[in-house]
C-alpha cells in the first residue's frame, strides 16, 4: 500500500549566462550524469528528475511554479555547479511549497593538479557558488536540508535518501486521513490535541467515525473470505493449538479476522492512512481489535491506541519513510522498568497492538483474557522485538505548537521467560543512560505512547520535522538533562515568536 516509486524529486542545477555556451553545455551534461547515477542507485527511493539548468530569474521562477503544481513532486534538490547569482532565485524560492535539499557537491572528486587552469576553476566552482546560494536560503529564513560531500560517496547518497524518504512521508500525509474510531480515552491529556492545527501543519485530516460503522461492516463480512484470510495467517504465524481448526478458541481468532477485513475495507473506502481505536468504545464489536490492528500495521497503516491520533499519524509517517527497508515500525508504549544496577532497561509493550514488523522470530497467535475493557478474550500476536539499535519518537501538542521527542535506544534480548505476559514486547536500554533518558523525556513532556522503529534512525525524523516546521528534541548519547532543560527554555523563546 506504500509505493515510493510514485514520487519524484526535482534536481535543479544553477548557473548563469556569463560563462558562455560551452560551459553551460558541460554543466547540463554533468547534471545529467549525476541524475542518471542517482537513479541507478537502489538506495535512492524514487525518481530524480533533471530539470533545465537555472540561469535566469524567469526560468527559475517557472521551474518552481511547475514544481508546486506537480502533485507527484515530493521535493527539490538544488546545486550550484558554477556561480549562480542568488537574486535570480528569490522569485522562485519565494513561491516554493516543496521541501528543499541544498546539495553541496562538486562534479570532480579530485583537483587535477597537473592540468588545472582557470577554465577548470570557472566550471567547478560550487565551493563558492553554493555559498552564494546558501546565503540566500539563510537570508530568506527558508527551512532546508544541507548535505555536503562528493555525490558518488555512498554516505552522501544515503543521507540524500533519508531526506527523500522524509519528503515522501510529508507528501503522503498531505493526501491522508486519520480515521478515528471513537474519541481518545476519557480524561487522558497527552493523547489530546488540536486537529485543525494538525491539518495545517501536517496535511492530515483527523476525523471521527462511529464504532457502529465498523460494527455494521463486521456483521456483513463474508465467511468464505474469513476462511481464506486465515490460510494466510497459518503460513505467516505460528498458531496456538487451541486456534487450529476445531480448536476451542478458534472463534476468537475468526472474530479478529472479521474485524481486520471490515476495518481494512473501511480504511480503503475513506482513503485513510492511519486509524485509532479505543477500548472504551467498542459497542457492537465482540473484542478489542488486537490482532487486526497488528495485521493492519504490518500492511503499512499507522495506528494509535486509546484514540491517540498523533501517534497514529507518526506511525504512518515512519512506515512511509521505512518502506522497503529492513526491520520495522510499530506503535509502542513505555510500560515497566527494570532497575537492577548496571542492567537497567525499559520494557515496552501494549495491551495487544504492537506491529509484527519489529519481531525477532516468527510471531505466535494466542488468545488470552484482557484485564480491562470488559469484552471477550482477544486474539493477538505474541513475540519479542528483534535486538539492535532502534529509535522512539513521540509527538505532543504543547498548545501553541507540536513538539516531537526522539530517543535513541538499543533493544536487547529478553533472557527471562515471561509466561504470564502473552503480548508482543520489546526490552531496551535508552541512550545516554536509562536515568538521563527518562529524565530528559519527562522534562520534554514526552508521553507514554510512541513510534518504535528499528528501520530508521533519528535523522529521518529530524528531516521530517524540519519540513513540517515543528520542534524536535533528540535524546541520545550526548544528552544531559540539565543541558536539555536549558535548551527547551531557549526553544520556548524561538517557537513563541513564530
Ligand atoms: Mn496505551
Amino acid at each position: 500500500m506504500i509505493n515510493l516509486k510514485q514520487y519524484t524529486w526535482w534536481f535543479i542545477v544553477g548557473s548563469q549566462d556569463l560563462y558562455g555556451e560551452e560551459t553551460l553545455r558541460q554543466v547540463a551534461d554533468h547534471a545529467r550524469i549525476m541524475a542518471d547515477a542517482l537513479n541507478a542507485d537502489p538506495v535512492i527511493p524514487g525518481t530524480v528528475v533533471l530539470k533545465p539548468v537555472g540561469k535566469s530569474a524567469e526560468g527559475i521562477r517557472k521551474l518552481f511554479e511547475e514544481a508546486n503544481a506537480a502533485s507527484e513532486c515530493a521535493g527539490i534538490i538544488t546545486w550550484m555547479h558554477t556561480f549562480s547569482p542568488s537574486k535570480m532565485w528569490i522569485g522562485g524560492l519565494g513561491i516554493n511549497t516543496k521541501p528543499l535539499l541544498h546539495l553541496h557537491t562538486q562534479f570532480n572528486r579530485d583537483i587535477p593538479w597537473a592540468s588545472i587552469d582557470m577554465d577548470f576553476m570557472n566550471l567547478n566552482q560550487s565551493a563558492h557558488g553554493d555559498r552564494e546560494h546558501g546565503y540566500l536560503y539563510a537570508r530568506m529564513r527558508l527551512p532546508r536540508k544541507v548535505i555536503a560531500g562528493f555525490w558518488q560517496d555512498p554516505e552522501v547518497r544515503r543521507r540524500i535518501a533519508v531526506w527523500m524518504r522524509a519528503a515522501a512521508a510529508r507528501l503522503d500525509g498531505i493526501h491522508s486521513t486519520v480515521l478515528r474510531l471513537g474519541d481518545n480515552m476519557r480524561e487522558v491529556a497527552v493523547t489530546e490535541g488540536d486537529k485543525v492545527e494538525a491539518q495545517i501543519k501536517f496535511g492530515w485530516q483527523v476525523n471521527t467515525w462511529g464504532i457502529g460503522d465498523l460494527a455494521e461492516r463486521f456483521q456483513r463480512v463474508n465467511p468464505e473470505e474469513t476462511e481464506r484470510r486465515i490460510t494466510a495467517y497459518e503460513s505467516a504465524y505460528e498458531l496456538a493449538p487451541e486456534l487450529r481448526n476445531s480448536g476451542k478458541a478458534r472463534s476468537a481468532l475468526l472474530e479478529q479476522v472479521k474485524i481486520e477485513i471490515a476495518l481494512s475495507a473501511m480504511l480503503e473506502a475513506e482513503h485513510a492512512g492511519a486509524f485509532t481505536t479505543t477500548f472504551q468504545d467498542l459497542h457492537g464489536l465482540p473484542q478489542l481489535p488486537g490482532l487486526a490492528c497488528q495485521r493492519l500495521m504490518e500492511q503499512g497503516y499507522g495506528f494509535g491506541a486509546e484514540g491517540d491520533w498523533k501517534q497514529a499519524m507518526l506511525v504512518r509517517a515512519a512506515k512511509v519513510m521505512a518502506s522497503g527497508l529492513p526491520r520495522g515500525v510499530s506503535f509502542m508504549e513505555d510500560y515497566t522498568y527494570h532497575f537492577e544496577p548496571h542492567r537497567e532497561a525499559a520494557l515496552g509493550a501494549h495491551m495487544l497492538e504492537v506491529c509484527p514488523s519489529i519481531a525477532g522470530g516468527k510471531p505466535r497467535i494466542e488468545v488470552h483474557p484482557l484485564g480491562i475493557g470488559g469484552k471477550a478474550d482477544p486474539a493477538r500476536l505474541v513475540f519479542d522485538a528483534a535486538p539492535g539499535p532502534a529509535v522512539l519518537a513521540t509527538l505532543v501538542d504543547l498548545g501553541d505548537r507540536f513538539r516531537m521527542i526522539l530517543n535513541a535506544i538499543e533493544t536487547i534480548p529478553i533472557e527471562q521467560s515471561m509466561p504470564k505476559l502473552p503480548v508482543a514486547r520489546a526490552l531496551w536500554k535508552p541512550y545516554p543512560t536509562m536515568r538521563d533518558a527518562a529524565e530528559s523525556w519527562i522534562i520534554a513532556g514526552g508521553g507514554h505512547h510512541s513510534v518504535y522503529t528499528s528501520a530508521l534512525t533519528a535523522a529521518y525524523f529530524q528531516d521530517w520535522a524540519e519540513m513540517m516546521g515543528i520542534e524536535v528534541v533528540l535524546i541520545d548519547k550526548g544528552t544531559t538533562p540539565a543541558r536539555l532543560r536549558d535548551e527547551l527554555r531557549w526553544s520556548e523563546a524561538y517557537w513563541s515568536g513564530r
